[in-house]
């Protein structure tokens, strides 16, 4: 694993000084520094313009308050956030995510991240991350409601196709993006279609795009495992998680010949050694926005429900981690080596502790980064912009296939920059040197902005 770059050490101190507490951003930002030094060393351009330390503070940074009234008619109050990071490569560009755990921090590290795997996309999109410490579990409809359209009353300001085009994350799905463009439109009195992407599919949103961040990630494994002419066909795959990029990898890898044993949420996990049952889980989350639990009592048989159990206890060749930040760590990195998983792939965002990830890598386990293995969402959301700049719809085969496209192309970009840095075959290096050089190009030919 590479040490980092002296120039860069000064970078990062000031980063932890200027951001105290934010151990998430700094996290993410310790990985793309700890990888970036030879491009850094060998460009010199980029030390004396500071480009890697103007990189790391965002553009522009807003927090608002955002009151709703529950159905008793209390008051309540949470806060809001959007933290536009870059746009050096196209309008500010990153989900929302609703979640009590949502504070500074977290929307940092997502916006941070998101820079690099947007970058990677090879679309024209900058990096943003937004949302709020607004719990939608146990909520009723007419809440999750009122609480979005307080949201968009103070966000829309900030919004538009050529500025800032938020989507979904953890808590906002097709309902939220609803209820927030819903708002937009009418006080705005614009349609813009695309200022907000993860719309339905009879009011702006595209094909594919629900399935997108789940499907890419094993279309990015899918390649990974053809670089030793492999293929998913039998193979024992574990996803954690079982929210839209955990269900929809699920069906991919099923697609693929491939069977997924286990899936989880918070509180525990599901052992289903025929396969997890996707119509029985979709049913479940979808309509009940019910638990796995529930799915454990509904199959029956020999499925086995493991409370508070780790997910990363149960053997397989392939690991997903689609859940959310820090879910796998050094001693799930050791007994998933112990029981023989050969490829880890992050559909979710930074899912791996760092010590994690050097564990993998010191044993030779593929480690697949989530700004490129679930770069797959945010590159349907761009297509989704570009079906509406040209409004424009197109078939779920077509917008399959170039979401394939897009994540074979990132696949391939990782492995030759590892190659190029004398790194070969580590993902981690190839994306954030890649996803770097594209951003930090842009950012020198604008000047000193
Ligand atoms: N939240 C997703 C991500 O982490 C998608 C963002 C988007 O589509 O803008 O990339």
């Amino acid at each position: 694993m590479p040490v980092m770059d002296e120039n860069l050490i000064t970078v990062f101190d000031e980063v932890v000084a200027r951001n105290p507490g934010e151990t998430e951003f700094h996290q993410a930002t310790r990985e793309v520094l700890e990888s970036i030094g030879p491009v850094v060393a060998k460009h010199p351009e980029y030390t004396s313009a500071e480009v890697v330390r103007r990189l790391c503070e965002p553009e522009r940074q807003i927090i608002f308050r955002v009151p709703w009234t529950d159905d008793a008619g209390r008051v309540q109050l949470n806060r809001g956030f959007r933290v536009e990071f870059n746009s050096a490569l196209g309008p500010y560009k990153g989900g929302l995510r609703f979640h009590p755990s949502v504070y500074l921090g977290i929307v940092k590290f997502l916006g941070f991240e998101q820079i690099f795997k947007n970058s990677l996309t090879g679309l024209p999109i900058g990096g943003a991350k937004g949302g709020s410490d607004f719990d939608p579990k146990g909520k009723s409809e007419a809440e999750v409601m009122r609480f979005c359209q307080s949201f968009m009353t103070e966000l829309y300001r900030y919004l538009g196709e050529h500025t800032d085009v938020p989507a979904g994350d953890i808590g906002v799905g097709g309902r939220e993006i609803g209820y927030l463009f819903g708002h937009y439109k009418r006080i705005t009195n614009r349609y813009e279609s695309g200022t907000l992407t993860g719309k339905g599919l009879t009011w702006g949103g595209s094909q594919v795009r629900t399935e997108a961040t789940g499907y890419g990630t094993v279309f990015f494994v899918e390649e990974m495992l053809a670089t030793s002419r492999d293929t998913f066909e039998g193979k024992r795959v574990v996803v954690s998680g079982s929210g839209n990029v955990a269900i929809y990898a699920i069906e991919k890898v099923h697609q693929l010949g491939g069977v997924v044993v286990a899936c989880s949420d918070s509180n525990g996990y599901v052992l289903d050694e025929a396969g997890i049952d996707l119509d029985l889980l979709k049913e479940i989350k979808d309509q009940q926005r019910g638990r796995v639990s529930d799915y454990a009592t509904r199959r029956g048989g020999p499925v086995r429900h493991i409370k508070d159990g780790s997910i990363w206890d149960v053997p397989c060749e392939i690991a997903l981690p689609c859940a959310t930040q820090n879910e796998l760590n050094g001693n799930d990195a050791r007994r998933l080596i112990a029981n023989g998983c050969k490829i880890v792939a992050e559909g979710a965002n930074m899912p791996s502790t760092p010590e994690a990830i050097k564990i993998l890598h010191e044993a030779g386990v593929k480690f697949a980064p989530g700004k490129a293995a679930n770069a797959g969402g945010v590159a349907t959301s761009a297509l989704e912009m570009q079906q509406n700049a040209s409004r424009d719809s197109w078939s779920f085969e077509h917008t399959e296939e170039r979401l394939a496209g897009i994540m074979r192309s990132i696949h391939d970009r990782c492995l030759e920059t590892a190659d190029d840095y004398g790194q070969p075959g580590d993902y981690v290096t190839g994306a954030n040197i890649a996803g770097f050089t594209k951003v930090a190009d842009a950012m020198l030919a604008f000047g000193l902005i």
